[in-house]
This record gives structure tokens, C-alpha cells and sequence, in this order.
């Protein structure tokens, strides 16, 4: 483990000689909790007419951005259930009244996942869906819903789901039309270590079509309240979480960045991410329901996270959702910082 971090950080220090890492400043409203994809790991989604359903009208998700700015958010990460009353008309008015409410604000909207969902509703093909979304103005896309690239794997947890072939065929479609877009990885439940490889390289071969990936973001399956968790309880050790940062940083050697988060896995874990070739520390995520609703909840504040950078040893710096750094924070001091950290 030592010497497959050691290797891994050696090619972060090659392609980032300076030991900045970035994080965003986000925040991720769900427009709706209401989804009839069922899959099988999910705590978050909830079916049509239960009691705690809920859709948000543009206002509602407006005001919930411009909340979040007040407090610092520069990016929001827009992503819901497949309701099957949301129609591509109420994206592009969410789209529209976030605008409105926050023009700074970057909009990173709607996974692959849905994308296919909505494309099926509305009897046009995925092209189209992304166009009507560049036209409204979108230059970056989430890349949830990727799982496990594998269709065993898929038709045990999400069967329901976006199959791998529709994820990666929507993460091309979108390269080509000029949108950039993330990559991730959820694991930590029925797949094997074969098929986690198989997964990176599937990614890899896609960004050497294309190169419009930014970023690979893995994060632990949470059992917490879920079906899936009745099956696999145990959540996924540390060791494990940093192991995968390090393949990830070595056999993806066409992408410039692998995020290391302390949001889905812990601040030690993620932190460790930072010393096996993870670049980047994910959102501060002012909102975020996804994870919480597994039992997973964090919160940190801007501050917290640039102390728990420094403490890892490394200069914070604040990105936008391209990547560009907006502001460099001060390097770590040999002392440390007198900050509470309550994440
Ligand atoms: S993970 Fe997404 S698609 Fe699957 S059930 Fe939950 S909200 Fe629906």
C-alpha cells in the first residue's frame, strides 16, 4: 500500500509540481426527491404520493441558490430523481430562474443518468436533450449515475438505471457538442476489484477519444437505509477509499485531475487521498441531501476545509467548475491553525 501510494503521488508531483490542491465552493439542491428508478442503494428517492415527496418549483429551487451564494456557493451541482412529470421545459425554466437569481452563479446540471430518463420521456434523442441544455447557456456536466461501468453490477443495484453504454455514450455525446464533464465511481458493494479496473479503463479509453472528462470522482457505496444495505452492511474501509485514489491517479493517466473528498468518506480518508495522487478536495456543499439521507452527514464551512487541506500539508485553493483557481489560500504553517474543525 505504502509503495502504490508513493508511486501515485509521484505522478500527482509530475504533472502538479506544487502541492496546491482546490476545492469548490458548491451547494446541491435536489429539485426533487421523487423517482421511479428505484435503485437498489438509494435512501434518497422516494415514490409519486408519499407523504415526504417533494418537487420544487423554479422560485423554490431559485431561492434555495441564492441562499447558498449568500454563503459563499459559486457553483451549483443541480441534480433529481426521474420524476416522471419533469419535463425538459421545467430544466430549462430552473436553469432560467437561477439565472435570474444568481447570475454568477455556474450551473453543473443534470447526470448522465437523467439525461437518458429525460431524452426517453420526451421521445428525443440524447443530442437533442444536450443541445436545448447548451443552449440555455450549460458548459458543464455532473457525471453521477456512472456506478459501476459493468451490466452484472448494474443489474443487481440499478437495474432500472441508465445502462453503461448509455452513461458513456451521453459523456461522449456531450464531449463532442463542447461540454466538459466529471467521471465517477461508486463502489463498495457487489463488484469485484476486476471490475472496478474494468471500470477505469472504459473511462480512460473514452478520454482518449475525446479528453472532455475534468475530473474522476470516486466515493463508498453508503448502506445506511437502503435495500442494497440489508445485502452488504459493512461500509468501506479507509484503506480502501485511498487504495482506489491511487490506481485511479495511475491508470487514468490521461485525466488531469482525481478528487479526493472528505465529504463522502471522512476527513482522514480523505486527506490520506491527497498523499496517494488526488489533486483536488471536492465541494464545501452548502446543501446536500443524497448521502445524508443514508445516514452519511457532513458539514464543514469554507474554513474548515482550507484547514483541513493545510493540515494535510498542502496550500488550499478555491476553483471554479473548470478547474480555473479563483484564489490561493496561505500554505500550511509547520504549527498548524487554531480552527475547530466539526465535520
Ligand atoms: S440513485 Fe438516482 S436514479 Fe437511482 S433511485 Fe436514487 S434518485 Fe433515482
Amino acid at each position: 500500500m505504502g509503495e502504490l501510494m508513493n508511486l501515485a503521488f509521484r505522478e500527482r508531483l509530475r504533472r502538479f509540481p506544487d502541492p496546491v490542491v482546490t476545492f469548490v465552493a458548491d451547494t446541491n439542491p435536489n429539485y426533487t426527491n421523487v423517482c421511479v428508478t428505484g435503485c437498489r442503494f438509494c435512501a434518497f428517492c422516494r415514490k409519486p404520493g408519499d407523504a415526504d415527496a417533494y418537487l420544487l418549483s423554479p422560485r423554490e429551487l431559485a431561492d434555495k441558490v441564492r441562499a447558498a451564494a449568500d454563503q459563499g456557493a459559486t457553483t451549483v451541482l443541480l441534480q433529481g430523481g426521474h420524476h416522471p412529470r419533469v419535463d425538459l421545459a421545467l430544466w430549462q425554466d430552473y436553469i432560467a430562474a437561477i439565472q435570474d437569481a444568481c447570475p454568477g452563479t455556474h450551473i453543473h446540471p443534470f447526470s448522465p443518468a437523467e439525461i437518458v430518463f429525460m431524452a426517453d420521456k420526451e421521445k428525443l434523442s440524447v443530442e437533442e436533450v444536450l443541445t436545448v441544455l447548451w443552449a440555455a447557456g450549460i458548459r458543464t456536466i455532473p457525471g453521477g449515475g456512472a456506478e459501476i461501468l459493468s451490466e452484472r453490477v448494474r443489474g443487481i443495484i440499478a437495474p432500472r438505471k441508465a445502462s453503461s453504454a448509455q452513461w458513456l455514450a451521453v459523456s461522449e455525446a456531450a464531449h463532442r457538442l463542447g461540454f466538459a464533464t466529471t467521471a465517477t465511481m461508486m463502489f463498495g458493494h457487489v463488484e469485484t476489484d476486476a471490475e472496478i479496473v474494468e471500470h477505469l479503463f472504459l473511462l480512460r479509453d473514452l478520454q482518449d477519444r475525446t479528453g472532455g472528462f475534468t475530473s474522476f470522482i470516486p466515493w463508498s457505496f453508503k448502506p445506511g437505509a437502503t435495500v442494497l444495505g440489508r445485502q452488504v452492511s459493512q461500509g468501506v474501509h479507509a484503506a480502501r477509499y485511498v487504495r482506489i485514489i491511487a490506481v485511479a491517479r495511475l491508470v487514468l493517466d490521461n485525466f488531469t485531475h482525481i478528487q479526493s473528498s472528505w465529504f463522502s468518506e471522512s476527513i482522514a480518508a480523505g486527506q490520506l487521498g491527497l498523499l496517494a495522487g488526488a489533486d483536488d478536495f471536492g465541494g464545501v456543499l452548502v446543501e446536500e441531501h443524497v448521502h445524508k439521507e443514508a445516514g452519511h452527514d457532513r458539514k464543514a464551512t469554507l474554513e474548515n476545509v482550507v484547514t483541513i487541506i493545510q493540515r494535510a500539508g498542502f496550500t488550499p485553493a478555491r476553483r471554479d467548475s473548470r478547474y480555473e483557481v479563483q484564489s490561493v489560500y496561505p500554505p500550511p504553517s509547520p504549527l498548524g491553525t487554531a480552527d475547530a474543525i466539526t465535520a
